[in-house]
């Protein structure tokens, strides 16, 4: 008897196109302090309301001048000028009279009539009757020191659009806008479960006790990290038998109260694979089997609830597989739920310190690390099982199908800092 003949597997960038177009419409909004907004979605663009700084201010501490005051300054022949004011940070100062400095620190406002700021460093201090005088040996360039308002944004400027993900330096710049809450994404609601009777939680059993056949289990602890990372409300379900009814019973629960469903393992075609047909009977599959190694058997598709449906999303149980699967298809996934505009990952052109004389039918994802020469190193052994891998490594090369790598050729590399958070 003739096998089935196989169906060619999916592209990955069709299944990835597939996901994205399912993450749309975003979830809702909601508001949330500033304070509590890091690695959140914008879903408004931010405006400012304000220049920022709001007004001129000396980047040095030093002294305020009019450098028409100073222009017949010389090395040995100094202008001597009294000092008028004292002007702190968060202090206004008043005019500047010609004829006079004033003593000024960093963030200080420049008071009216002041063109430049002479740091400390450059004047000499003498008292004359109990008034405080300085001495200026040259004449400093017009708006020397001084940060003009507006200078980091001018009032009515966009600074960050809608779809734009918070991290530091964006928080930053919302304060820097007197912003104390932003309009964000809700956090995606995600149910994690582990298939597999084989797996253990670690703290259960001891190693030296585990029963033939056990293994910890490793997925679902990067898993529940790297959602966590996204931004997710992560529900850990646990670890489901491999049994269809319980199969079942845990999506079907699962969807009630959430957005999407995340499983890893149970998703081959073996008889102990119960993911599939259980996804089939309570929604439907989108796609199945990607053309991608590691990571062929992931699954995407939607569970039926009563008002509606959880996004359902297969990862394979080998670790790797698991862990690759989610950073190039979950995480674009789960962003553009958030309404992030921009999904993809920076990819770097490097070369590859060591030959790959075979190929594969499949686009392969090759754990690498780069080395002080700027170059990459292949992990010895790119299993889909070995986790290790994933550790030694810092990103991945990407691979097309059917090509081989000759040590010197320039890859495609994607860092692993990229790819995750
Ligand atoms: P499966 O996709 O269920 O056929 O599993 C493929 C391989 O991954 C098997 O060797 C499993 O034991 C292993 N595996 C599945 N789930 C996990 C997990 N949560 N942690 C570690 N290994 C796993
Ligand atoms: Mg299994």
């Amino acid at each position: 008897m003739n096998p089935t003949p196989r169906k060619p597997l999916m592209p990955l960038d069709d299944a990835l196109a597939t996901l994205l177009a399912a993450a749309s419409p975003a979830l809702p909004t909601e508001q949330v302090a500033t304070f509590d907004a890091d690695r959140r979605v914008l879903r408004q663009a931010l405006v400012s309301a304000l220049h920022v700084p709001p007004q001129d201010n000396s980047s040095m501490d030093g002294y305020a001048v009019r450098c028409a005051d100073l222009a017949h300054a010389l090395p040995d022949r100094p202008v001597v000028l009294p000092v008028s004011q004292r002007i702190a940070a968060g202090h206004a100062g008043v005019a500047l009279q010609p004829g006079t400095v004033a003593r000024i620190f960093t963030g200080a406002p420049v008071p009216e009539g002041a063109d430049a700021i002479v740091m400390q460093e450059d004047v000499v201090l003498s008292e004359e009757n109990g008034q405080v005088m300085a001495q200026f040996r040259m004449v400093p360039k017009a708006g020397a020191w001084i940060r003009l308002a507006g200078e980091d944004v001018t009032r009515g400027a966009q600074v960050l659009a809608c779809g734009r993900r918070m991290g530091p330096a964006e928080l930053g710049l919302a304060a820097s806008l007197g912003l104390a809450e932003l309009v964000v994404s809700r956090r995606p609601r995600v149910a994690l479960f582990s298939t597999g009777d084989e797996l253990v939680m670690p703290g259960t059993v001891p190693p030296e006790a585990m029963p033939p056949g056990a293994i910890y289990n490793s997925n679902r602890f990067f898993l529940r990290a790297l959602l966590q990372r996204l931004g997710c409300e992560v529900s850990d379900l646990g670890i489901v038998p491999d049994r269809r009814e319980a199969t079942v019973a845990a999506l079907a629960a699962a969807a009630q109260t959430h957005d999407v469903i995340l499983t890893s393992g149970g998703v081959s075609v073996g008889e102990e694979d119960h993911i599939k047909p259980a996804v089939e009977a309570l929604g439907s599959l989108a796609l199945w089997q990607i053309a991608m190694k590691p990571g062929k058997p992931f699954a995407f598709g939607s569970v039926r609830h009563a008002s509606g449906a959880a996004h359902f999303l297969g990862l394979p149980g080998n670790p790797v597989s698991s862990f690759m699967t989610f950073v190039l298809l979950v995480r674009p996934f789960l962003l553009k739920l958030q309404g992030v505009t921009d999904t993809s990952c920076p990819v770097l052109a490097l070369p590859a310190h060591f030959d790959l004389p075979k190929a594969d039918k499949r686009r392969e994802f090759l754990r690498v690390r780069r080395n002080a020469q700027g170059g990459l190193e292949l992990f010895a052994n790119q299993s889909s099982g070995v986790l290790t891998s994933a550790v030694w490594g810092d990103g991945v090369v990407d691979l097309p199908a059917g090509q081989t790598i000759a040590a010197g050729e320039r890859v495609r590399y994607m860092a692993f800092a990229d790819l995750i958070g």
